[in-house]
């Protein structure tokens, strides 16, 4: 099975978010081994996902899970940011702003779907577009992320959270039903409008 990929944005925004929270000098004792070379450079192509997994393996070790759980959570709104100024052309933004909530969210979980590995890598993506209408992210196939998951967690959920309420409805909220840190297979998350 070859690697799986996630977009940089993973580890572009989550270096942006660490950089707007540490000193330069806290930045250079916090990112070690592999890691320090973000502080110079940073990807552009996609990624191997275990890349970004040892990232949040140093974080959430360094800082522990709330701490790293806030840093992921807002690195995910920021790839939500990239991912709707670049991924979705501005004339859909425009139309899917207009159409009344339930609709606009009719036509773009299966649009966005197409571009979900960007943030959510092997871990699967469904969503459903119901009376109670889901989106949820598996565990990834690769690795056992489960030290991880609670971090990994709020990546998904900042990034989801962000493009619901950026391309649908502000008023949109997420609550969560069931996650891979608590058991679950997968994170899933009810959207709230
Ligand atoms: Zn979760």
């Amino acid at each position: 099975m070859p690697a799986a990929r996630i977009g940089p944005n993973s580890i572009i925004q989550t270096v942006a978010v660490l950089r707007e929270v540490f000193t330069p000098d806290e930045l250079r004792t916090l990112l070690t081994g592999e890691t320090a070379s973000y502080l110079s450079h940073l990807p552009h192509e996609m990624i191997p996902e275990v890349q970004f997994h040892e990232l949040v393996d140093l974080l959430t070790a360094q800082l522990g899970v709330e701490r790293a759980g806030e840093i992921l959570y807002r690195s995910g709104e920021l790839t939500a940011d990239y991912v709707r100024a670049n991924r979705i052309p501005a004339p859909i933004r425009t139309v899917l702003a207009l159409l009344p909530a339930p609709i606009s969210l009719r036509v773009f979980l299966p649009a966005i779907s197409k571009h979900a590995w960007t943030f959510a890598g092997s871990g699967a993506f469904h969503f459903s577009i119901g009376r109670t209408p889901l989106v949820s992210i598996g565990k990834s196939v690769n690795r056992d992320t489960s030290k991880i998951a609670a971090v990994l967690c709020r990546y998904y959920c900042g990034a989801f959270t962000q493009l619901l309420r950026r391309v649908v409805s502000s008023r949109i909220s997420l609550r969560e039903v069931a996650c891979q840190a608590r058991s679950g297979s997968a994170c899933v998350y009810q959207i709230v409008m």
